[in-house]
Order: C-alpha cells, then structure tokens, then sequence
C-alpha cells in the first residue's frame, strides 16, 4: 500500500456533560487520532478508543500509544502488504491489545478505499443508505435518567440504551418503561452482576427491554449461556466478544442472542467482519456499540453499520451529544433516528485541523523507512 509516515495525535477534549457509569465517570476525554500517509499524500484515518484508564478494557491511551509506537507500526512496516486483511492477520502475532491494532488497522482501510476512489462501506459490502441511531442515558437519579431519555426522544433516537448496576436497575427501568410505553429500551450492565442476582435480573423480564447487555463478567461465556436459560430477556454480550474464537465459543455454549460490534473492542475490521459474519449465519443479532468517540471513529461505526444486518439503532449518536466541536470538518448528525451513509471516499469525513491542533496534547510522526526493520 506504499505507506510513506504515520501521524499520531493524541488529543483530550471535555464532554459537554460527565458521562457516568457504575465504574466510571468520564468527564475528560483522552484519543488517539491516526492519520497513514501514503507516497502519493492520500491519507487514512483511525481512532484509538481505549479511555485514560482500564476500567472498560484493561487498554489505556498510554498502552495503545506505547503498542502502536513500539509494536504495531514496526510490525505494520516489517514487510511490504497489498490489502488491510493482511495487517489484520498480521497483528495476530501480538496478544491482547485489540483497540491499539484496531486503531492503525482501521486507518489502513480507510486509506485503501481512498485510494480506490470508493466509500469504505461499499469495500466492505454495505448497502444500507441510512443507518439506525440510538442513545445511552448514563447513571443518575430517575427523573435525570426521564429528563435524559426524553431529550434523547424528542431528538429523534430510536432506540435508548440505561445503564443500570445492582440497586440502580428494576426500580430505574419499570420507570422508564411506564413513561415510555413504546420505546426500544435496552440495559446495559457493564459485568455488574453475578449468578447470585438471577432473582434480580429475572426481575427486569417483564420489562421487555430489547436485551441486556453485558451483565455477567468481562470476559466469561458459560455463566452467560447459564444466565440466559433463567431469563427470558436476550443476553447481548460486548466485553465478552474480543476475537472470532470468542465468538464460536458463544455460539457453542448459547451465551447470547445479540452481540454489540465495536471496531475497536474486537481489534478492527477483519475481526468484526469475522465476527458479523458468524452472527449472520447463526442468527445472532448484531449491532454496532461507541465508546464516547471522536468524529473518525463515529465515520468507522458508520461505515461498518451500513451492513445488512445492522438492524438494532447502534450507539450513533450525533458529534453535538458529546462535543461542543468535533475534529471533523462535517459532524455527524442524526436527524429523526437516522444518520445518512457518508459518500465521499473512505469513511467521507476529513480532519478539521484548527480544532484537532486546539486539542492535541502531543504529536508524533513515524517516517516508515527509518522505523524499516526495527521490529
Ligand atoms: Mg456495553
């Protein structure tokens, strides 16, 4: 692909609003932005999506940086490569690490449909020309949560995502069910409970919330397939799904009904295309999760949600829910549950690069030829 340099920027921008969950409360929110540069100047961009600290994978913005400095661009560098799929297999060499490879892997698909003239969605076999928005409501008290949802509502979200935690759950959701009779509501847990809450999760069943996301731990499947024979809500798992075997093993076992594809959990797009493709042909729902993203990555999720069976509102909220400017030159914006597919080549968005130097904390280049053979 002639990749001539890589610009890292790592950025901090704060939310307009704290977002809150059981675990965590991001007020401040730390990136990496990645541009891949070829020799003709075409330019890829990613995004790396792990917070500052480890409290939804064990990633950070200081391990992703150190993983893409160190390891990832010198591995991407080893030998010459034609396609983005091979940087995908290639990275496989390296444990763990799923949203620093993600990051440089989903520059180089970006940087590929550019260079193809094409919009990354039809690289990858989308087809769907609007793609279906939802929302998260974060942890608060129950009229904040309503004051929250109803906002998100009268926005035209299709779809709205609570985060509960034990004690913060059947009392939050049958009030939000009997104010929205109608809505598509879904709750995520964030691997806050244990088997020991069965009673408790049966509980929400009557609710007939859309799924429950996530509630046993990180990085389990059989209590989540145990889980699921006693409720009648679908299991949707996220942290639990990082690599395709992840997701066999799923399968397996009956651990869920619905997986949350996001790019950067599962380590870039030869992952998650891997792993919708299981999905489909198991009948497992999918849909695409966000991460408090930047303008680059929410053009990813975009892209990625363009697929047939993105059929469940993902978390594509637009630019202004959480930024008072993003670094793209076109925000994304959701207009009556829907955001229209980006056109231009790639992911169609580009870097505004006023607002991206206001928020950089600290930049560095990679000239490949002289990182050549370190690795
Ligand atoms: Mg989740």
């Amino acid at each position: 692909m002639r990749i001539k340099s890589v610009t890292l920027h790592i950025i901090s921008m704060p939310l307009k609003k704290p977002f809150v969950t059981h675990l965590q409360k991001v007020e401040e929110r730390e990136g990496i932005i990645i541009e891949v540069r070829d020799k003709e100047g075409v330019c890829g961009l990613g995004e790396g999506v792990a917070f500052s600290t480890p409290w939804y994978t064990e990633e950070t913005v200081k391990t992703s940086h150190h993983m893409l400095k160190d390891v990832l661009i010198p591995l991407m560098n080893s030998k010459s490569f034609h396609h983005p799929e091979e940087i995908g297999k290639r990275f496989e060499a390296v444990r763990g690490n799923a949203m620093a490879k993600a990051a440089l892997e989903m520059a180089l698909w970006d940087l590929y449909a550019r260079q193809k003239g094409v919009p990354l969605w039809n690289l990858i076999g989308g087809t769907r020309e609007e793609v279906l928005a939802g929302a998260v409501v974060g942890a608060g008290s129950i009229p904040e949560m309503i004051n929250q949802a109803e906002d998100l509502v009268k926005e035209g979200y299709q779809r709205i995502k609570l985060k509960i935690s034990p004690g913060a759950d059947v009392e939050i959701v049958k009030e939000l069910r009997s104010h929205f009779p109608n809505l598509s509501l879904l709750a995520d847990a964030n691997s806050a409970y244990s088997l020991e809450d069965v009673p408790r999760l049966q509980a929400l069943d009557e609710f007939d919330l859309e799924m429950i996301e996530q509630p046993l731990g990180i990085d389990d499947l059989v209590e989540h397939s145990l889980l699921q024979k006693e409720i009648s809500t679908p299991i949707c798992l996220d942290e639990s799904i990082v690599t395709p075997h992840d997701m066999r093993s799923a399968i397996h076992l009956n651990s869920c009904g619905v997986v949350n594809i996001k790019l950067g959990r599962v380590g870039g797009y030869s992952s998650a295309l891997e792993i919708y493709r299981l999905c489909r042909e198991h009948d497992i729902k999918v849909w695409c999760g966000g991460m408090i993203e930047f303008g680059v990555s929410r053009a990813h999720n975009l892209a990625l949600s363009t697929l047939e069976g993105f059929r469940i509102p993902g978390d594509i909220s637009s630019s202004s829910k959480y930024w008072e400017e993003d670094i793209i030159t076109s925000p994304i914006v959701v207009r009556n549950g829907v955001v229209d597919r980006l056109e231009g080549p790639g992911i169609g968005v580009e870097l505004n690069r006023k607002r991206l130097s206001a928020v950089t904390q600290f930049k560095e280049d990679f000239t490949l030829d002289e990182t050549h053979n370190k690795f």
